[in-house]
């Protein structure tokens, strides 16, 4: 595969949105597929998307690209499961240029952790600094149920490898009510242990699933009140520029975050938008809006159709989402899933 020939685009200003939100932070999924089939994020049976409707890897690093030139400053790939894209790390060094030049701040990624033995060192050697890694369970059996083919092992020399590597890694767990209840504790002490911060997040109305969303759906507020069982929690003004806000525990010292799109809404500061791997751009994760820069992209060797495209979906950018999960609302907010916008 050919990776020097990588179109430049002149600076141009800024993204900003109706509501003066400038965009400095773009989600990038990669793949829609994943090794594992968590029960909130996919059904058994997933019908993935023909691989030729995928960006190539030159094709994401110019759209990536175009961002940086716009005022980017934060990347984050995900998808799906980032690492199990063919050749991903071409993708990743090539986007390190943008790292070296001082426009980007941070490039960095959303995994499950059954591929960063394999892939830490080199990671961390594209300058990825900080990854966020998803568990919802220490326990091994309960791991397979929710992943349906994961093996906690795996994941946690995952883990290791990272560290050795240099990455700080923050643990992500979705809140789900009856199945990580009583491990919240565990959760928070096994990170902090290891010097990494955790993160609860809300299940999210995205896509059909099967069982019911309310079955799984743990306000965080329920969350953080068990935890202060526990734990001091102490309320900080620490940002990753992403929409956690996060606490410390005093006992341990450790932060925890919480993402809580449901129980608070956090739309009012948002800097980001999302990019699918056939090239969607999503204004905002919890509505249908989105605009196509495949075509554009395609369309030319250049960008100004590109930036055009840009320019144009930023402008219809919404002031926030309306999720709502209750007992009369079983139909998911969404039809997509969660591994098709990336989370
Ligand atoms: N495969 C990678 C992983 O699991 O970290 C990256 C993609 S995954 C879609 C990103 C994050 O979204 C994970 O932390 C996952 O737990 C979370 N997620 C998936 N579906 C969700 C849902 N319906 N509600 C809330 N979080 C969800
Ligand atoms: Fe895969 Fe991540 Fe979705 Fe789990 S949450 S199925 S690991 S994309």
């Amino acid at each position: 595969m050919n990776v020097s020939a990588t179109p430049t685009v002149k600076p141009t200003p800024a993204l900003v949105d109706p509501f003066g939100r400038a965009i400095t932070y773009v989600r990038v999924s990669v793949t829609d597929r994943c090794d594992f089939r968590c029960v909130y994020c996919m059904s058994e049976e997933m019908q993935f998307l023909p691989k030729r409707d995928l960006l190539t890897l030159e094709e994401l690093d110019r759209l990536c690209s175009a961002f940086v030139t716009r005022g980017t400053r934060k990347l984050r790939i995900t998808g799906g499961e980032p690492l199990v894209r063919r050749d991903i790390m071409t993708l990743f060094r090539r986007l390190s240029r943008h790292l070296d030049s001082g426009a980007l701040k941070e490039l960095t990624l959303t995994t499950n952790g059954s591929l960063l033995s394999k892939y830490a060192d080199e990671l961390a050697d594209c300058g990825v600094k900080r990854i966020n890694v998803s568990i919802d369970t220490l326990d091994p059996a309960k791991f397979r149920e929710i992943t349906r083919r994961g093996d906690l092992r795996v994941v946690l020399a995952g883990l290791d490898a990272a560290q050795e590597a240099g990455l700080s890694i923050k643990l992500n767990a979705v809140a789900l009510k009856g199945v990580n209840e009583a491990e919240v504790f565990d959760l928070v002490k096994f990170a902090h242990g290891r010097g990494m911060d955790m993160t609860f997040i809300e299940v999210m109305p995205l896509g059909e699933v099967e069982g019911e969303r309310f079955d799984q759906y743990w306000p965080l507020s329920e969350v953080r009140a068990k935890l202060s069982e526990q734990f001091t929690l102490e309320a900080t003004d620490y940002s990753t520029g992403g929409p956690a806000r996060y606490y410390k525990a005093k006992e341990t010292g450790g932060r925890i975050g919480f993402i809580t799109p449901l129980t608070h809404n956090f739309c009012e500061s948002c800097n980001r938008v999302r990019v699918t791997c056939t090239g969607t751009l999503y204004m905002c994760l919890g509505q249908e809006d989105a605009a196509d820069l495949r075509e554009p992209l395609r369309a030319a060797p250049t960008d100004e159709k590109l930036h055009e495209a840009i320019e144009a979906a930023i402008r219809r950018k919404p002031k926030g989402h309306d999720f709502i999960i209750d007992r009369d609302t079983q139909q998911p907010a969404l039809a997509r899933h969660m591994s098709v916008t990336g989370g």
